[in-house]
Parts: C-alpha cells; sequence; structure tokens
C-alpha cells in the first residue's frame, strides 16, 4: 500500500482515538516519511501519552527522520503542558538549528505559549515581537501568558496593540482582559469591556467569563454584586466562580459571605479535602473548636483524603520532586538547614508563623511541631533546593500541584527579599512572581 494511503489511515485511527490500532499499522509500515511519523506523534499528544510522544520524538531523531512544523510544534507543546522549559530551550534550539524559524505561525505561536506557561514570560515576548503573520492565537498566548503572570498593564497595552492591528479579539482573548482589569482595580474599564464584547463583537459570555466578572467585583469589594452574578448565572455556577469570590471574601474580610461561600462549595463538590481545610479554617478563626473537631471526624467518616501537596522544581535539565514533609531528598539536610535559618532571619522582618493552615498537610501534630511542619510544605523545601543549587542571583521556578497557602505566600515574599532573588511560583491557576518583598498577584490568588 502506498505510504500517504497508510498515513491517511493512522491520521484516521488517531482522529478517532483508537490509538492502538493506530500505533499497530504505523509499526507494520515498511516506508515511513515525516507525515507517518507526525500522525502518529499527534495521536500521542493527544492521548495524554506524554512519555511515548518524547520517546517517538527521541525515535526520530535517532532514525534521521526530517522534522517540519508540525512535529516541532507538537513536541513544543508538550513540552508547555509538562512546565518543563529547559527541554523547551533544548527544543527551541533544535528549531533554530534545523531552519524552522519564522516557517509557522503555529510553531512560533507555540513556543511563545511554552515559554509563558513555563514561567519564562520575558522569553516569550522575545519570541512574540519575532513572530511575522501574528493570527490571533499568536496574541492570545501572549496576552493570556501576561495575565497569568499577573502582568496585568502590559496584557492590556498589548490588548490595544492588536486592536490597532486590525485583529479581532475572540473569548479566549477577553478572559484575558477581564482578568487583567480585575487585578489593576480598572472595575469600570472592565464593566464596559464585558458589555462591549457581546455588543461589538458578539462573543457570548460563557461561565468561564462570569467568573471573571465575580473576580472583577470581588476585587473592588463589591462582595454583593458578585453574589448576585453568580447567582443570574443561566448554568450553575462552577466550584471555581465560588472559588473567585471566595478569594475575594479572604482579603476583604467579609467572615460571613466566606461562611456562605464555603458552604455551596461544601455542597457542590464534598469529596473535596480543600473545602474541608477551608472551613476548618473559617472555624478555627472564630475560635469554634468544636465544629473544627467535627471537620476532622467528618473527614475522617467520609474518608476523604487530603491530596499531596507536590512541587518541583528543574536543576540541571533534571525534575526535583517534593511532597510535603519529604526528607528523601539527597541535600534534605542542607535544604531543611538552610530553611531554619531563613525563617529566623525573616522573623527579624517581622514573619509570624501562621499556624491555622496545619491542617492542610500534616495530621495529628502537636503545638510544638507546627512551626517546624510548616517549613516542610513542599514549595518550601523546592525553593530552598533552588537558592542552594542554581547560581547566584538567577530566577528561581517552582511549580506546585495545589494553591500555594497563605504562610508559604507570606514567607516567600520575604524570602525575596533577604536573598535578592526573583521567585516564581505556579500553582495551578496562576504565577506569582516575588521580587523584593512583593508578589505580582498583589496578595489576591
Ligand atoms: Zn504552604
Ligand atoms: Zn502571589
Amino acid at each position: 500500500m502506498h505510504v500517504i494511503l497508510h498515513n491517511v489511515m493512522v491520521s484516521a485511527f488517531v482522529s478517532c482515538g483508537r490509538i492502538d490500532e493506530a500505533k499497530h499499522l504505523f509499526e507494520q509500515m515498511k516506508e515511513r516519511n515525516t507525515a507517518s511519523w507526525n500522525a502518529i506523534l499527534v495521536g500521542y499528544a493527544k492521548g495524554g501519552l506524554k512519555v511515548e510522544s518524547f520517546n517517538l520524538f527521541r525515535e526520530m531523531h535517532e532514525a534521521d527522520v526530517e522534522f517540519d512544523a508540525l512535529t516541532m510544534a507538537t513536541i513544543i507543546n508538550l513540552c508547555a503542558s509538562l512546565l518543563a522549559l529547559e527541554h523547551g530551550e533544548k527544543i527551541h534550539g533544535l528549531v533554530i538549528k534545523k531552519g524552522h524559524v519564522n516557517s509557522s505561525v503555529v510553531l512560533e505561536t507555540a513556543l511563545v505559549d511554552m515559554y509563558a506557561k513555563c514561567g519564562a514570560i520575558e522569553k516569550a515576548r522575545i519570541v512574540f515581537d519575532m513572530v511575522n503573520d501574528k493570527n490571533i492565537v499568536s496574541w492570545n498566548a501572549m496576552i493570556t501568558g501576561y495575565s497569568k503572570h499577573g502582568y496585568s498593564k502590559e496584557a492590556l497595552i498589548l490588548y490595544e496593540k492588536m486592536q490597532r492591528e486590525g485583529i479581532y479579539p475572540n473569548e479566549v482573548t477577553f478572559l484575558s482582559v477581564l482578568a487583567a482589569y480585575s487585578h489593576t482595580g480598572l472595575i469600570e474599564e472592565g464593566l464596559r469591556i464585558s458589555i462591549s464584547m457581546l455588543e461589538d463583537y458578539e462573543v457570548e459570555a460563557k461561565a468561564e467569563h462570569d467568573s471573571c466578572m465575580v473576580d472583577l467585583l470581588g476585587h473592588a469589594g463589591l462582595l454583593e454584586d458578585a453574589k448576585e452574578v453568580i447567582e443570574k448565572m443561566p448554568i450553575e455556577p462552577q466550584v471555581s466562580t465560588w472559588g473567585a469570590l471566595l478569594g475575594a471574601c479572604r482579603v476583604h474580610n467579609d467572615v460571613d459571605m466566606e461562611r456562605f461561600v464555603a458552604n455551596r462549595l461544601f455542597e457542590l463538590d464534598p469529596q473535596n479535602p480543600g473545602h474541608y481545610v477551608l472551613m476548618s479554617n473559617i472555624y478555627t478563626a472564630a475560635g469554634r473548636w468544636k465544629e473544627v473537631e467535627d471537620i476532622r471526624q467528618m473527614m475522617k467518616i467520609k474518608g476523604v483524603r487530603k491530596d499531596p501537596g507536590i512541587s518541583w522544581i528543574e536543576i540541571n535539565n533534571e525534575l526535583q520532586i517534593f511532597h510535603a514533609v519529604s526528607k528523601m531528598h539527597p541535600q534534605t539536610e542542607e535544604i531543611y538547614c538552610t530553611l531554619r535559618h531563613l525563617t529566623l532571619r525573616i522573623k527579624g522582618l517581622g514573619y509570624i508563623p501562621d499556624t491555622t493552615f496545619i491542617l492542610q498537610n500534616v495530621e495529628d501534630i502537636t503545638k510544638e511541631e507546627e512551626e517546624e511542619s510548616l517549613l516542610q510544605h513542599s514549595e518550601r523545601l523546592a525553593i530552598s533546593l533552588g537558592l542552594i543549587s542554581l547560581p547566584e542571583k538567577s530566577t528561581i521556578r517552582v511549580f506546585k500541584n495545589l494553591q500555594t497557602c497563605s504562610d508559604c505566600h507570606t514567607a516567600t515574599k520575604l524570602i525575596s527579599k533577604i536573598t535578592d532573588r526573583h521567585i516564581i511560583v505556579w500553582d495551578t491557576n496562576r504565577f506569582h512572581h516575588f521580587e523584593n518583598g512583593e508578589c505580582s498577584c498583589g496578595d489576591y490568588w
């Protein structure tokens, strides 16, 4: 059978999710070209088979198969989803070496997106500025990148530039622009954009846009209005929508509303350990110990397990993974010693360990161990390793699978100040850029 026909069949299997059959056919093919390899590579990537995709890419490299823009874009998207910056940079090097630069807007946009997602927003901008025929996906990648990094001003400047260049925004653009407005507290402008979205651009608001509106109103302290937006939503509000209001309650210290929202979250998602922690924290703050104990018991009875917190950092091209309380790393002693030393120094700047978050990570501990247990939060272990291992003054990038707790947030701000380091933490929803004692999120997350 001709190779082109084979390729079509492999792609057909891939597009209906029959990866095993696609792979079988691919392995039987006597003649394969770049398109054949791409077909199976795209299949793996779509099927979430990340390791297999990387192995296949390596095989292609070893078999001297010519890469094209699609091969490169697929593998760069994978690096972005794995938050593997050093790998992504290597592939970027290969793109340049193979002469694929400026060959495809899809490939260049994939690079912008990869750099932004992996925490290297300045590099994303350098690549973005070199893209020749920017399309809406390219603009969105950069605007969303800025917005997720808390660089709202830059996001809004770019949004204006995009319009001047005659590109029409779409629903993705509006999500980032609304987020940027709420972050900068430009509530009127945000409201105007949300109206213009439908009236001028005929983009209908989806649940995500409503969440952005909740965030916008919440930031401005208009909690009742934010609650009204949620209650008027045509579809059942998602956990993330209530979550947006919750963040606002915390910042604006509205305990009644916080309790109301926590109850909604509890009903919506009773197996989520985060919601138990949240309720427990609210009762702890109010000194209602009986309720705190009730919640602990409820978690035991319902078998709710706390999500294990994991953080990771890339050092010398290798991912170093930390679990909370973990003492498995070969440099454990040095890591803990650095943390204890840093804690002493930041206490001098007024840091008071906030032990209300203990339940999040450690069960049944005595009061004396509380402070030590805060040191053991996985992101702090990763940051400490970064401080020890990375060259002086270099940026530290840590990724985390859960939202950061407020004690780690406070501690990291101060650590960035005393060590004079730029520390970037990704916590599933946004990047926190810690620099000189401040965070780009403005303590809002
Ligand atoms: Zn923490
Ligand atoms: Zn922050």
